[in-house]
């Protein structure tokens, strides 16, 4: 999965990511996919697709998490918010790489799922609450790095107002179908620049109901 990887982003596939980080890198070389993903989908694990994991939802593509975990720049002090647990997988990859991961999942079996799954794998740094990750998680804000792994028709103000000075945010942002990965950085002034990074197919960030 990992030399996979690496050949598609070398070959142009993600823009401007040509490579990973050794430290990025070692989080694949370590998370086993296998133990996100349904039983009987277990054998194609490590194919680089996203699956179902039910509830409409998927884990997402392994390349797509790469490119994400690596857009955001963590480093091992970070404090990092996740908006849409799904699976837990790239929550675990980002356990790796930083102090503190919180994740929200809208679906409240899900988030029971995935908090289980990472306490059980041993996952300690990571915090999962179901809720609407439209309006972030201001009691734990504010975040060095935040992903966003559903698609959200505009960049939700409440995530942009809970980044700190000098954090990044990576989101998937515009109607389904024609979504683009977007980096936002937000300057020690407060300012905010996004650049575009590569189109993307991520199920939709739902509005809670
Ligand atoms: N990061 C996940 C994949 C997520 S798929 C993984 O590694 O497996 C997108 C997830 O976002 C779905 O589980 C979906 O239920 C959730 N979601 C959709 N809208 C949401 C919202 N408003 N707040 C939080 N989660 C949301």
């Amino acid at each position: 999965m990992v030399r996979n990887i690496r050949q598609l982003l070398a070959a142009g596939a993600a823009g401007e990511v040509r490579r990973l980080d050794a430290r990025v890198l070692s989080a694949f070389e370590t998370v086993p996919r296998h133990e996100f993903v349904p039983p009987d989908l277990r054998d194609v694990a490590y194919g680089d697709h996203a699956l179902p994991i039910g509830y409409e939802a998927t884990i997402s593509q392994p390349l797509v998490v790469a490119v994400m975990t690596q857009l955001a720049r963590t480093e091992p002090d970070d404090v990092v918010l996740e908006v849409g647990t799904g699976s837990g997988y790239q929550a675990a990859i980002l356990s790796g790489l930083v102090r503190q991961v919180y994740s929200i999942e809208l679906v409240a079996p899900l988030a029971r799922s995935a908090a289980e799954r990472l306490a059980r794998l041993g996952y300690r740094n990571v915090e999962v609450r179901a809720g609407d990750g439209y309006q972030g998680w201001p009691e734990r804000a504010p975040f060095d790095a935040i992903v966003v792994t559903a698609g959200a028709p505009k960049v939700p103000p409440a995530l942009v107002e809970q980044m700190k000075p000098g954090g990044r945010m990576v989101i998937p942002v515009g109607p389904q179908r024609e979504q683009q990965l977007m980096v936002i950085e937000k300057d020690a002034a407060g300012r905010t620049r996004q650049r575009r990074i590569m189109p993307v197919l991520f199920v939709p960030l739902r509005p809670a109901a």
